[in-house]
């Protein structure tokens, strides 16, 4: 897609800091880390999101982001890794070409704020009224 960021990216239009390059997916450092080693794993073709990708494609992009958490580890030390990934502009999506965000925290790193929400218990009719509804579209779809 000629006005997609990543698009560029990919095709070394825009420069990037890669790590990972396959036939399907590009995987390079994110120019604003949550935290050292912040990087963006995303497939070559241009899909908005999640819900739009073909399914080889999303297997492609989490297989790869397994080899690039292993060398993460083995460049960074033991880390434990976020991967954040997000739908739409109402979440916050900015750049709207489907992609994981692997947000690692090495042992003698800071705590991910990101990661580190409350947990206040939910009013459990609410809960269960809308999982009903959820459970009943997926029976009648
Ligand atoms: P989103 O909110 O869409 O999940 O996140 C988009 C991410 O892309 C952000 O973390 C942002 O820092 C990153 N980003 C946006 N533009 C560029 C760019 O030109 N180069 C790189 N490396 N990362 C970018
Ligand atoms: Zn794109």
């Amino acid at each position: 897609m000629d006005d997609c960021i990543f698009c560029k990216i990919v095709k070394g239009e825009i420069p990037s800091i890669k790590i990972y390059e396959d036939k399907h997916v590009f995987a390079f450092m994110d120019i604003n880390p949550v935290s050292e080693g912040h990087a963006l794993v995303i497939p070559k073709i241009h899909v908005e999101n999640l819900w739009k990708i073909p399914e080889a494609t999303l297997s492609a992009v989490h297989s790869a982001s397994k080899t690039i958490v292993h060398a993460m580890t083995m460049a960074m030390g033991p880390v434990s890794v976020a991967a954040v990934q997000l739908n739409g502009r109402g979440v916050n999506q900015v750049v709207m070409h489907y992609h994981l965000h692997l947000i690692p925290r090495a042992s003698d790193g800071e705590a991910l704020k990101l990661t580190a929400w409350e947990m206040i218990p939910g009013d459990m009719d609410a809960i269960n009224r809308t999982g009903a509804a959820i459970a009943a579209a997926i029976e009648n779809d």
